[in-house]
């Protein structure tokens, strides 16, 4: 069975009543026939049957032995992070989302968990950063926003040898282009906010554990802390995973068209996308993914804040916002929108330029997308010429 036909049949008709569309099961509580003795069901925070279908469906894709739904990344994120204890050591992906980090170094270093932040695209830094302490790898790959690829087999041994939980925050590449418990991970991450959804109309978030035990843990941290995912929001992940492959395939295509059309822009410094024979650890991508995503980055000549702002502000169809994964093109500016938090040195040491834009390539026409970004960069150079004769006059 091709992948596409096995994802549109792992979500099931309902054995009720046929519906081929799964039931919203929109209820607090299910009525028992004696104390303990019910169909499965006794409270929806515990457990409910649409969240249940999502559950089984992101397993099936991911895998894994368990499907976990939680109301946001985020959610889910922590939900991992409370499997371990104080004293316990993170050792995380340097260029990792910024939320996670908030997280990490905000909220778990008070409880004594430690995080150490590391440059996982080369495994020898992972080997040199292990402690007796370390008891969970963090692995996002690709990278939020300049879509660094770390090797996930090689880590994955590593991590096995130690004895040490992987888990991997597969929200760029989404469960149609890399399947990371294949590749020895042990607990996969989304966002399903993003790809999974794809329609820019929710926030949920998705963990996969490659074995019943662990996954029974995660179950147990779900219901304790609460952050589940609705039964409405369920749905529409669900109604989203119906078209990813098709979706993601599309994105794949425009990305990439995109990247090889900015490589050549005489306003364009660098631009990362895994699928650039140039970029770093492109081989990699290449091994463990089934497509480079439909997430580019780039920097342009004029390294500025202001060069960016014209570029942001400047196009039609890539709108501008935070978030991406949708139907729509978006683009953002990581330093003044999702890494104004962090310290200007640190920002930039990250390869978070001032002049970096981050584009969500959506499904719309790759020639008016193309021509679209080409006519705000070439805006900005006419403008940057207009001030150079002027400071020359
Ligand atoms: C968006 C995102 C998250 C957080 O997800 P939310 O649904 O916004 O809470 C986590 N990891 C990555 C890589 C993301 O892009």
């Amino acid at each position: 069975m091709s992948n596409a036909t096995k994802l549109i049949h792992s979500i099931p008709v309902d054995p009720l009543t046929g519906s081929i569309s799964v039931p919203i099961y929109q209820t607090s509580t299910f009525v028992q026939e004696a104390p303990g003795e019910n169909k499965g069901y006794d409270y929806a925070r515990s457990n409910n049957p649409t969240r249940a279908v999502l559950e089984k469906i992101i397993a099936d894709l991911e895998g894994g032995a368990t499907g976990a739904a939680f109301a946001s990344g985020l959610a889910a994120i922590d939900a991992v992070v409370k499997l371990l204890q104080s004293g316990d050591e993170i050792l995380a992906v340097d260029d990792i989302y910024g939320g996670a980090f908030r997280l990490f170094t905000h909220i778990y270093a008070k409880f004594g968990i430690k995080i150490n932040y590391v440059d996982t695209t080369d495994v020898a830094n992972v080997i040199d950063a292990l402690t007796p302490q370390t008891k969970l790898i963090w692995l996002e790959t690709p990278t939020n926003p300049t879509l660094k690829i770390s090797d996930i087999e090689s880590i994955a041994k590593i991590a096995q040898q130690n004895k040490i939980l992987l888990c991997v925050d597969s929200t760029f590449a989404s469960p149609a282009l890399q399947q990371p418990i294949a590749l020895g991970a042990d607990i996969v991450v989304h966002s399903a906010t993003k790809y999974l959804g794809g329609h820019s109309d929710l926030i949920a978030g998705l963990v996969v554990c490659k074995t019943q035990e662990l996954g029974d843990q995660i179950k147990f941290i779900q219901n304790a802390s609460g952050a589940i995912l609705s039964p409405n929001d369920s749905w529409l992940v669900i109604r989203g995973i119906e078209t990813l492959h098709l979706r993601v395939q599309q994105h794949c295509r425009n990305a990439q068209a995109v990247a090889e059309f900015l490589v050549d822009h005489p306003a364009i410094d660098k631009v990362y996308y895994p699928g650039l024979k140039e970029h770093h650890n492109h081989h990699i991508a290449a091994k463990q993914q089934s497509g480079f995503g439909g997430i580019i980055s780039f920097t342009l000549k004029e390294d500025t804040e202001l060069a960016a702002k014209n570029v942001v502000c400047g196009t039609q169809y890539f709108k501008l916002a935070e978030s991406l994964g949708g139907v729509k093109s978006l683009l953002c500016h990581p330093a003044t929108m999702t890494h104004k938090s962090i310290p200007a040195q640190t920002r930039q040491a990250a390869g978070v330029a001032d002049s970096l834009i981050r584009l969500s390539v959506g499904l719309e026409d790759v020639q008016d997308l193309i021509q679209d970004i080409d006519i705000a960069l070439t805006k900005t150079l006419q403008k940057n010429r207009v001030v150079a004769e002027a400071n020359a006059a």
